[in-house]
């Protein structure tokens, strides 16, 4: 029986690990053990994915969050070392590109356990990002780098891991299977009205909420929006919130608390264009058929980019107001083997399987 300890701790975590977990519970041969670094604790951060999405419970739960990005790494990594001495799991499974999955993979590869890295091989070419670093580090340490995209395979490749002993593998992004498996649970947001062809808005990266002017434009283009185009509805990151509290600045659109992920594919099924600061959600715009305006400078999700369904306009007022206006209402063709169709945490699975042999 191979023992793996998946480590998860933030919002886009627990959604990815669920649909990897449903697949790994239909196996016989794995046994996991799930450890939640407390990063998002808030109820409607995580508790509400474990429990609309059917997640286990987790067996480790550490409370570490705040602080700075030193010290939360650190802290999650001095308690991670002791679980998996404890656990003495055969490989330790992260995902994505938060503090917890850099002390995940940190701790393991000290302690020779090896290390798989789900959305392997991501990109932006931004190191003033937390995530950037993140992601270069862990793909460092895994031996297996389970890819969600050719993009990310050949970035992989263009880093020398040719040439290394560790595997590269392009298995799709489980994000898709995440959609497409919960689609037919979509459930509308309770007490929200919204009228037809309303704009879906997230906004939480550290790039655009630790930056005043940014920031401050951002708010501004989204208030725009909404006067001039389409209602905008908002589900307001706990980051995001406290970050226009602290600049005292005002926002016109409809926010919400954070939804669950039932509510969130209702919202991105029922909306006229998505506007976006998150990773995840550029990808779920076009799983759902909709445009999606970008406000970043770079993505790692290029072939939205190239296949024209998703504009970058970074942090600037008149070009998030103009892309708005160009891309509402417009349908959006998925082409489904972009990222795998649904087949990922399958293919992530079978791979565990051999790599066990
Ligand atoms: N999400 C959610 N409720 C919300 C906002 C986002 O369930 O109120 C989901 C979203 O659909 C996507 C994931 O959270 O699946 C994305 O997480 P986030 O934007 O926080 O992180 P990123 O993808 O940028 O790492």
């Amino acid at each position: 029986m191979q023992r793996i300890l998946t480590i998860i701790g933030a919002r886009p975590q627990f959604i990815k690990a669920s649909v990897v977990s449903r697949a790994i519970k239909q196996t016989s041969g794995i046994e996991e053990v799930l450890l939640h670094t407390g990063q998002h604790f808030d109820a409607n951060m995580s508790a509400v994915f474990f429990d609309q999405l059917g997640i286990p419970r987790p067996d480790i739960q550490l409370d570490i969050h705040g602080g700075s990005h030193g010290a939360m790494t650190g802290r999650m990594l001095a308690e991670i070392e002791q679980v998996i001495i404890d656990q003495k799991p055969d490989r330790v499974m992260v995902y994505g590109d938060t503090n917890s999955t850099l002390a995940g993979a940190l701790a393991a590869a000290k302690l020779h356990v090896p290390v798989a890295h789900v959305e392997a091989g991501l990109r932006s070419f931004n190191m003033a990002m937390p995530e950037e670093i993140n992601r270069i580090l862990t793909d460092q340490i895994s031996d297996l780098l389970f890819c969600p995209t050719a993009t990310a395979v050949r970035n992989l490749e263009n880093e020398g891991f040719a040439h290394k002993p560790a595997q590269v593998l392009q298995v799709g992004d489980v994000m898709q299977d995440a959609a497409l498996f919960f689609a037919r649970r979509a459930e509308a947001p309770v007490g929200l009205d919204v009228p037809d062809a309303f704009i879906l808005a997230t906004l939480h990266r550290a790039e655009n909420t630790d930056d005043p002017q940014r920031l401050a434009a951002i708010v501004e283009g989204l208030n725009r929006v909404h006067r001039q185009v389409a209602p905008v509805v908002l589900p307001l990151h706990p980051r995001t919130r406290a970050a226009i509290e602290r600049n005292g600045l005002k926002l016109e659109v409809t926010t919400i608390d954070p939804v669950g992920y039932f509510e969130m594919v209702w919202l991105l099924d029922h909306c006229g264009l998505v506007l976006t600061d998150s990773g995840g959600v550029q990808k779920e715009a076009f799983f759902f058929g909709k445009a999606c305006v970008t406000m970043r400078d770079q993505t790692e999700w290029v072939e939205l980019v190239e296949a024209g369904v998703n504009e970058l306009v970074g942090a600037d007022q008149e070009k998030i107001a103009a892309a708005a206006e160009r891309h509402i209402g417009r349908k959006v063709k998925d082409n489904a083997h972009l990222y795998g169709g649904g087949q990922a945490a399958q293919r992530i699975v079978d791979e565990l399987v051999k790599a066990d042999l």
